[in-house]
C-alpha cells in the first residue's frame, strides 16, 4: 500500500518514529482529513522554497516547493505527518492544486531579470492518473501568465511504477506542454531502466540516501557516480539531494553533477525568507 511504501521511504531517510506514530493516529484518520480540508478553507499550508544552486557557478537556478501546514494549536506540521493520508484518501489533488495556484501566484515575484529561475513542484501518482490535470495545469499558468519552462515537475520512480503505462502517457502530455519533468529520489524505487530510457523526462534527482553516504562509503560513491553517468548518457541532468557538507558539495560538483540541493546551501523557507536568502548567496558569492 502507498502508506507502506511511504513509511518504507521514510525509514530509508532516518525517520524512525515514524511507523509507530502512524499505527497510533489510524483511527483520526476521518478528523485529520476533515482537518486537512478546514486547513485549505483556513489558509494554513505554506509554501516553503528550498534553493536548487548549480554546482559549475553557483548559480541559484531553481527552487524545490516543499509544503508546510501552518496548524492553530501544533508547531509546524511537517509534510511526512498528513502527506501519505492525502495520498490515501485523494485529497492530495485538492493539495497539489492548492500548491500549483499558489506558485502560479507568486512566480514572476520570484524571477530575475538575469538568469531564469525554475520552481520544482511534488507530484503523487494520483495527480498522474487525473485526466483533467494536465488542463488543470494549462488553465491556472494560463491564468497568472508562467510559461510551461518555468515549472519543473518531480515524480518519484514508485508513481510511475504504479501504472507505468498510464504515467507514460501522462507524461508525454505534460513534455509536449513544456513542463520540465524530474524523477524524485531515483535509486530508492525498482524502476526498470526500460522505461527511464522511454520516459521523456529531463532530469533524475539522485536519493539524499546515497549523498548522505558519499564521502565515507564507497559503495554509495559508486551509486552517485553511476547514476551521473548513467543519466547523462540518456541526456538528462543530474541534482543531488541531501548535499550537507562542503565536501559533498565539491565531490558531487567533480562528477559532473549539475545541480546541488540541501542543508549546507540552504534550507526550506518560506517565500520572503528566501528572496531574502538568495540575494545574500549572489552577493557572498560575487554573483
Ligand atoms: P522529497 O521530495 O524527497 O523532498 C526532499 C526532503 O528532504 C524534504 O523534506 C527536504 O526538506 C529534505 N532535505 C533537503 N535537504 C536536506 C538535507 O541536506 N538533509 C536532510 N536530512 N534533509 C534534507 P520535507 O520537506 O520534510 O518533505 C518530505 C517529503 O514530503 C518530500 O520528499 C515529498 O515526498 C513530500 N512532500 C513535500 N511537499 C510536498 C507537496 O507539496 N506535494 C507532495 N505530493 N509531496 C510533498
Ligand atoms: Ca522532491
Ligand atoms: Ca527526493
Ligand atoms: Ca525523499
Amino acid at each position: 500500500s502507498q502508506v507502506a511504501m511511504y513509511a518504507a521511504k521514510q525509514r530509508t531517510e532516518d525517520i524512525t518514529v515514524y511507523k509507530s506514530e502512524l499505527v497510533t493516529s489510524t483511527p483520526d484518520s476521518l478528523s485529520l482529513l476533515s482537518e486537512l480540508r478546514q486547513a485549505v478553507i483556513n489558509n494554513e499550508l505554506r509554501v516553503y522554497l528550498q534553493p536548487k544552486v548549480a554546482t559549475a557557478d553557483n548559480q541559484v537556478v531553481a527552487a524545490e516547493a516543499l509544503i508546510r501546514w501552518q496548524h492553530p494549536e501544533k508547531n509546524l506540521v511537517p509534510p511526512f505527518r498528513f502527506i501519505p493520508f492525502a495520498e490515501q484518501t485523494g485529497y492530495i489533488r485538492e493539495i497539489t492544486k492548492w500548491m500549483i495556484r499558489s506558485l502560479a501566484s507568486q512566480w514572476h515575484a520570484l524571477q530575475t531579470h538575469d538568469t531564469p529561475f525554475r520552481v520544482s513542484v511534488n507530484l503523487s501518482t494520483r495527480d498522474l492518473m487525473t485526466a483533467s490535470f494536465p488542463t488543470f495545469l494549462e488553465e491556472t499558468l494560463a491564468q497568472y501568465n508562467v510559461p510551461a519552462s518555468g515549472l519543473c515537475l518531480e515524480i518519484t520512480e514508485s508513481a510511475i511504477m504504479d501504472d507505468p503505462n498510464f504515467a507514460q502517457r501522462t507524461l508525454e502530455k505534460l513534455s509536449a506542454m513544456g513542463f520540465r519533468l524530474s524523477i524524485d529520489d531515483f535509486g530508492t524505487g525498482y524502476s526498470s531502466l526500460a522505461y527511464l530510457k522511454r520516459l521523456p523526462v529531463n532530469e533524475l534527482k539522485v536519493d539524499q540516501s546515497f549523498v548522505f553516504g558519499m564521502i565515507e562509503n564507497n559503495s554509495d560513491r559508486m551509486i552517485v557516480q553511476s547514476t551521473i553517468d548513467l543519466a547523462h548518457n540518456l541526456g538528462l541532468d543530474v541534482v543531488a539531494e541531501g548535499v550537507e557538507t562542503g565536501e559533498m558539495y565539491q565531490a558531487l560538483g567533480e562528477l559532473g553533477c549539475e545541480e546541488a540541493q540541501g542543508y549546507f546551501i540552504g534550507k526550506p523557507m518560506p517565500i520572503d525568507e528566501f528572496l531574502a536568502w538568495r540575494k545574500e548567496w549572489n552577493r557572498s558569492h560575487g554573483l
